[in-house]
């Protein structure tokens, strides 16, 4: 893997055919210095945009690029560093694309997000013959299918030339035990070469389970600076085999990163994550 800036305004959503990853943002949930932690994956003419939270469609717009010319969306989870943007994606797209973004999205959590999250601010902009807007009014729905062989619940997507494996996280509540009993989150695997954790708390069994039938090159994994909450602290994270944290990147921390630099390589790890850099594989 080797890496590779992309300046302001110079994002393109395409490439030679080799698989690339770029994050918009690499902050926390309400980082003020980096934006919110939302990964593209780009390879040739493909691409997908894992998480669209509330500031993804500045981000994007600094790159270069409309939140218009976003194709595919797959999300994580309901938070709104997650979210956000979601309105705006859907809208814009609706009332001046005049039409209607992919999105990668088991039909269970299409009920979740809609209900709860995105219907108040869409449904209600339209009415025809009685009935409001409909999540399917504004999404074009793509359904991944279960991968039976896994254990921990798994969805698989091929969108194009990319092999995308969803698979449960235990982010939320704090409480919960694994990720059976936390509520729907979900973290990514890539051509079974990069894994991206999305927000989950410290769940060493996730990687034996991963590291086990995958082996990816590159582990993008969620990290705090303090241990507790509903994030994987990096004390916590420091307890992992040596052989895993040198493959590790480190995202969705917090705006005293300067400060923690140090003490994320003397913990082993391969470093922290930047934002609007390519990650080439
Ligand atoms: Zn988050
Ligand atoms: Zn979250």
């Amino acid at each position: 893997m080797v890496q590779r800036p992309c300046g302001k305004g110079a994002l393109t959503l395409s490439n030679n055919g080799s698989l690339s990853c770029l994050f918009t943002g690499v902050g926390s949930a309400f980082s003020k210095r980096h934006y919110q932690t939302n990964l593209l994956i780009i390879k040739g003419d493909d691409h997908l945009m894992v998480d669209c939270g509330t500031r993804a469609p500045q981000a994007l717009h600094e790159l270069g690029v409309s939140i218009m010319d976003i194709k595919t969306f797959f999300i994580t989870h309901s938070h709104a560093d997650h979210i956000g943007g979601l309105e705006e994606a859907m809208l814009m797209d609706r009332y001046v694309m005049k039409k209607r973004p992919d999105i990668i999205i088991p039909q269970e959590y299409q009920n979740l997000l809609w209900d709860m999250s995105l219907k108040g601010g869409a449904a209600f902009n339209e009415r025809h013959q009685g009935k409001y807007l409909s999540f399917e009014d504004l999404w074009q729905p793509l359904r991944p299918k279960r991968v039976k062989k896994n254990r921990r619940e798994t969805w698989q997507y091929a969108l194009g030339n990319l092999d995308l494996k969803m698979f449960r996280t235990m982010h939320i509540p704090d409480s919960a035990q694994g990720w059976e009993d936390s509520f729907w989150s979900f973290g990514i695997l890539t051509d079974e070469r990069f894994l991206f954790t999305g927000d989950t708390r410290f769940d060493p069994v996730l990687l034996d389970e991963f590291t086990a039938a995958y082996d990816p090159e590159i582990i993008f994994h969620d990290c705090q600076f303090f241990t507790g909450g509903v994030h994987s602290g990096l004390d916590e994270l420091a307890t992992l085999p040596a052989a895993l944290k040198k493959n590790m990147l480190l995202v969705h921390y917090g705006d005293n990163w300067e400060s923690m630099k140090k003490p994320v390589k003397d913990r082993g790890f391969k470093g922290l994550a930047k934002q609007w850099v390519y990650y080439d594989f």
